[in-house]
């Protein structure tokens, strides 16, 4: 049945490829409120057809969240898919940047990260629903609208209902070599205000408190904390201060982004970062932020998982690899609960958030025929 299953999907790639232009169509920028309602509309569309049940968690700033739920009352823990309906890529973009199909390979706006996962989601129920092979256990769609702007208005509604899952499969694209995600670094952000005394540098140089020189002890200070070795990063991407020539600057401001691979290692950095004080006589320094989301790490729990992914992909005649990530995801949320959460399995492809952002066509019908197994033959108590 192996080769017969992964068939089935690949005599479908061109209807594929067409819902895929359908779905790179809507353009979805985040802040775009109404063009993001409107592909939510769309996919809820496609999901109540294929028999799901849909609610609607509206958002005010952001597009409205959506969970496709089918076989709500079946038994055991459902399998939750994780989307994204929204992209980095501005309404209009479509104009300058259209979709185009070259060597195998479709190119256009968010269409691997992560039009292409939200296909292989929709394809692979699709198949099951058509095959009448969908299995009796809960299977949950959520499709999130503001990832791509740090999921500010869906985490909380994600690690709400995450923990009754038995399995999470985040839809982030795989490689070009069809990889998917074993680990992602953990991310902490801070604002760093330094204070000092303003006065004219010419009259008065020895009244002033210079809060860009404080600014600069305090970068130095935040460099030192790098552990490259073990993966945290520390790095000051903004440092900002003063306002003209000849006065002395009253402020100035740093911005920090980390990146980490333990929950030891956040909190290293973490309380360095929270600690740090001025350097020169008066100045003040003003720690603002902290963790943003917990590593999802490669620990034993995942080791079992991808073991398990691996053994239902070679069932279809599928090698399927694990790779890590420094960018964070939904899944970071969901695997630092506990919550077994494979990342990665969307299309395969590259040139996420650039200007030849692409997906690997042959990579559509594998990828739903991986989805689609995954969903019948996923064993909870073996993870
Ligand atoms: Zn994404």
């Amino acid at each position: 049945m192996s080769s017969e299953f992964l068939r089935f999907f690949t005599d479908r790639t061109e209807s594929m490829v067409e819902e895929l232009r359908r779905l790179v169509e809507f353009e979805s920028p985040t802040d775009a409120k109404v063009h993001v309602d409107r592909l939510g509309t769309y996919v809820a569309g496609v999901c109540t057809g294929l028999g799901a049940a849909v609610e609607v968690f509206p958002r005010e700033a952001t597009g409205d969240l959506l969970i496709a739920r089918w076989n709500a009352d079946a038994p055991g823990k459902p399998i939750m898919i994780l989307t994204h309906l929204d992209t980095v890529w501005p309404v209009g973009t479509l104009d300058r940047m259209p979709l185009r199909r070259e060597s195998g390979l479709l190119y256009g706006p968010g269409a691997v990260d992560m039009k292409g996962g939200v296909l292989v989601a929709l394809e692979a129920i699709r198949a099951l629903v058509e095959r009448d092979e969908l299995p009796d256990r809960p299977v949950w769609l959520f499709f999130n609208t503001d990832e791509e702007r740090g999921s500010r208005y869906s985490r909380d509604l994600i690690q709400e209902i995450a923990p009754a899952c038995g399995l999470v499969l985040v839809m982030e694209p795989g490689t070009r070599s069809e990889a998917i995600k074993c680990w992602r670094k953990g991310m902490a952000r801070y604002a760093i205000y330094t204070k000092g005394r303003a006065t004219h540098a010419g009259f008065t140089p020895e009244e002033g408190i210079n809060a860009v020189i404080e600014a600069a002890h305090q970068a130095l200070a935040l460099h030192r904390l790098n552990d490259l070795q073990n993966g945290t990063s520390v790095s000051v991407t903004i440092i900002e201060g003063g306002f003209t020539i000849n006065v002395i600057p009253p402020d100035a401001r740093l911005e920090v982004d980390v990146r980490f691979l333990s929950a030891s290692e956040a909190e290293r950095v973490d309380q360095a970062i929270q600690s740090l004080a001025p350097v020169l006589p008066g100045a003040q320094v003003i720690v603002e932020g902290g963790i943003d989301r917990g590593p999802m790490a490669y620990d034993d729990q995942m080791k079992r998982a991808v073991g398990q992914l691996q053994a239902i992909g070679a069932s279809i005649d599928l090698e399927i690899h694990a790779e890590g990530s420094g960018g964070a995801s939904d899944g970071n949320f969901t695997a630092a609960l506990g919550v077994p959460t494979l990342d990665g399995l969307g299309a395969a492809g590259a040139g996420l958030h650039a200007a030849d952002e692409h997906v690997i066509i042959r990579s559509l019908p594998r990828r739903a025929a991986l989805l689609a197994r995954v969903l019948c033959d996923w064993d909870m108590d073996a993870v």
